[in-house]
C-alpha cells in the first residue's frame, strides 16, 4: 500500500490500519514457544525461528500479497517440556482461549484472512482445531503453516537421526546457527537419537500411530536428534527454502476461496 512505511501491522495507527486493510489482506501471526531445547540452544529457539522466517517472508512478499505481520505469540503449548526449568507454557485450554480472543480482535479489522505461521510442533494439532473454531465463530478464513516442519509433523531428518530429529537436532540447530549463532553453544551439541525405537513401524514420529510423549521419555537431555554436524550454511539453505515456501503458500492463502464459482 502506497505511503505505508511498514508491514508490521502494530506500527500503524488504528485509523491507518483500518484504511490499509481489505478483506483479502492476510494477517500473519507467528506462533513460537519458550521451552528447553537441550544444553546447546536457547529456550526461545522456536520463537526466534517462527518470528524471523515469518518476518522475512512478509518483507519479501508483503507488498505483492497484501501480507501484514502481527507480533508473535511467544508462549504456547509446551507441556511435553514442562518437566524442565526454562519452559514457560500455556495449557491447551489457555492457548485455545488466547487464540480465540485474538481472532475476535482480528475480526474487528477489515482483514478476513488469518494465517498462523507456527514454529513449534507441539502447537500443530491445537492450531488446526482452533482454526476451525475461529472460522465458525468469526467467519475469518484461517490457515496454519509451518516454516520448518519437525520430523514428527512430516518434516525431514537426516539418515543419521533415523527420522527422529524432532527437537534440537540437525535441522533446528543449523537454522539457529544461521539466525542467531551468538546463542548456540556447539561445544554442548551431541547425538541424542533413541535408536531402540528404530524398529517400530507404526508407532513412531510421523507414523500411522501417534503417541503422547514428553521429551524426557527419551533420556535426560530432552533433545531428540543429532546436533553435532549442524552448520550455519545448512541453516541458511533451509531458512531460504522456508521463506520461498512461505511465499508460495501465502500466495495461495491470499486467494483461496472454497466457494464454487
Ligand atoms: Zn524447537
Amino acid at each position: 500500500m502506497r505511503g505505508v512505511p511498514t508491514r508490521l501491522l502494530t506500527e500503524l495507527s488504528a485509523p491507518a490500519l483500518t484504511a490499509a486493510l481489505g478483506p483479502d489482506s492476510v494477517l500473519v501471526l507467528p506462533t513460537g514457544a519458550i521451552e528447553q531445547h537441550g544444553p546447546h540452544l536457547p529456550v526461545a529457539t522456536d520463537l526466534i525461528t517462527a518470528q524471523s522466517l515469518a518476518e522475512r517472508a512478509v518483507k519479501r512478499f508483503g507488498d505483492e500479497l497484501d501480507l501484514w505481520l502481527l507480533p508473535p505469540l511467544a508462549y504456547t503449548k509446551s507441556n511435553e517440556h514442562a518437566w524442565s526449568a526454562g519452559t514457560f507454557w500455556l495449557s491447551a485450554e489457555t492457548l485455545t482461549a488466547v487464540l480465540r480472543d485474538l481472532a475476535r480482535s482480528v475480526a474487528t479489522t477489515p482483514a478476513r484472512r488469518l494465517a498462523f505461521v507456527n514454529g513449534h510442533g507441539g502447537n500443530s494439532a491445537l492450531l488446526q482445531v482452533v482454526a476451525r473454531d475461529i472460522r465458525v465463530e468469526t467467519g475469518l478464513r484461517t490457515f496454519t503453516l509451518h516454516p520448518r516442519l519437525p520430523a514428527d509433523q512430516g518434516g525431514t531428518s537426516p539418515e543419521g537421526e533415523l527420522g527422529m530429529g524432532v527437537h534440537g537436532g540437525f535441522e533446528e540447530t543449523s537454522v539457529m546457527l544461521h539466525l542467531r549463532p551468538d546463542l548456540v553453544d556447539m561445544s554442548q551439541a551431541d547425538r541424542w537419537v533413541p535408536e531402540h525405537l528404530a524398529g517400530y513401524r507404526h508407532v513412531r514420529f510421523g507414523g500411522s500411530v501417534s503417541f503422547g510423549w514428553t521429551s524426557d521419555d527419551f533420556g535426560p537431555a530432552g533433545v531428540i536428534g543429532d546436533a553435532r554436524e549442524a552448520t550455519a550454511e545448512a541453516g541458511a539453505e533451509r531458512a531460504a527454502a522456508a521463506v520461498d515456501y512461505l511465499g508460495e503458500a501465502l500466495a495461495e492463502v491470499a486467494r483461496f476461496d472454497p466457494t464454487p464459482p
